[in-house]
């Protein structure tokens, strides 16, 4: 059965507390944010009956979504943010006399090693072409990740696949040995050819072929969250399409630098990877 979790606006102090009061009590946590290292700050910006404010975090926008007649803002934490204090600059929808600073304060986490053998050395030691190709690939995502259209979202998904997960975000990474970028998706096991589906409505900006991510998905659900999805075997969705949560974007497969056949999800937030476990409903 899957439940939809309970979405709570909390001011990020509230947030701070219920996180601590829960942790360890939740198995999948509802989405009461969770400011960490790759997790989301929930900032209570006021009443929803002024208009829309603005809000940034560093020179990235921040989502702003309504919930219970408050405004909210998500704003998305890098794995690399160290705990401390955080300034988010907020610019009312009214006057610029009401603009502020709020801070936000980033709380310590650790997360797991993992060690993975791969047996095909060009995806542990890539030749100069090869660096070439990935150097040029991480410019066009990076370019992709800072598309950011103005349209209401929905912060509550739902599963692209169903399956377990066979390796959860923020993982430190070593490749034989090698120590690589820490893991910044779900990766969720399936069989090769099982559909994929949106996790929430979106409109597809790319699709390409990649050297470590294989045959791979772009989708920009609105206000900079945008997902990417990898080592499919099939592409079915076209550039362009604007798709309903639970369409079908193409297939399972195992393309690209993977060690058997899953979906690796990256879910970013003004332009850094979050965990897509906290927008997801637990799965009983
Ligand atoms: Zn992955």
């Amino acid at each position: 059965m899957i439940k939809q979790p309970k979405l709570k606006v909390l001011s990020s102090a509230a947030a701070i507390l219920i996180t601590y009061t829960l942790t360890g009590l939740l198995t999948v946590s509802a989405f009461t944010g969770s400011p960490v290292p790759g997790g989301v700050t929930l900032l209570d910006l006021g009443s929803a009956s002024e208009p829309r404010p603005q809000a940034n975090y560093g020179s990235k926008r921040v989502m702003v979504i309504e919930e219970d007649g408050r405004w909210q803002g998500l704003v998305g934490l890098s794995l690399k943010t160290l705990p401390g204090d955080y300034i988010v600059r907020v610019k009312s929808g009214k006057n610029s006399s009401a603009d502020k600073e709020m801070t936000i304060k980033v709380l310590p986490k650790t997360y797991p090693e993992q060690r993975i053998k791969m047996k095909q050395k060009k995806y542990v030691s890539p030749d100069k072409d090869q660096l070439a190709r990935i150097k040029k690939e991480k410019k066009h995502m990076g370019k992709i990740f800072k598309i950011w259209r103005e349209t209401d979202v929905s912060v509550k998904l739902s599963w692209p696949v169903k399956g377990p997960i066979s390796s959860p975000f923020g993982l430190k990474r070593f490749f034989n040995d090698q120590p690589r970028n820490p893991h910044s998706g779900i990766d969720i096991a399936a069989p090769e050819g099982t559909d994929i589906v949106l996790p929430s409505d979106g409109i597809i900006i790319d699709t390409g072929n990649y050297y470590f991510n294989g045959n791979t998905v772009f989708v920009d659900h609105g206000q900079g969250m945008i997902s990417m999805f990898n080592h499919m075997s099939k592409i079915t969705a076209k550039t362009g399409e604007k798709l309903k949560r639970g369409d079908k974007i193409g297939e399972v497969g195992q393309t690209g630098r993977v060690t058997g056949p899953h979906l690796h999800w990256s879910l970013n937030l003004n332009q850094t990877r979050v965990d897509p476990m906290l927008f997801l409903p637990e799965v009983k």
